[in-house]
């Protein structure tokens, strides 16, 4: 997994979004807008902790 980054362009390294997080993964997403190492992990645990600041 490691080596398999490394050969990759570092462009599309990218650091997770999550404010915990510090997982660093290969943004293959068309437009490269992926934030999160995954989206249903990351994705949906910052996704509902902003609705919840809005909600509050
Ligand atoms: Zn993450």
């Amino acid at each position: 997994m490691e080596r398999l980054l490394v050969d990759e362009p570092r462009k599309r390294i990218r650091k997770c979004g999550a404010s915990d997080c510090d997982v660093y993964y290969l943004d293959t997403s068309k437009g490269r807008r992926r934030q999160w190492c995954s989206m249903k992990g990351c994705g949906n645990r910052e996704k509902q902790r902003r609705w919840r600041c809005a909600t509050q």
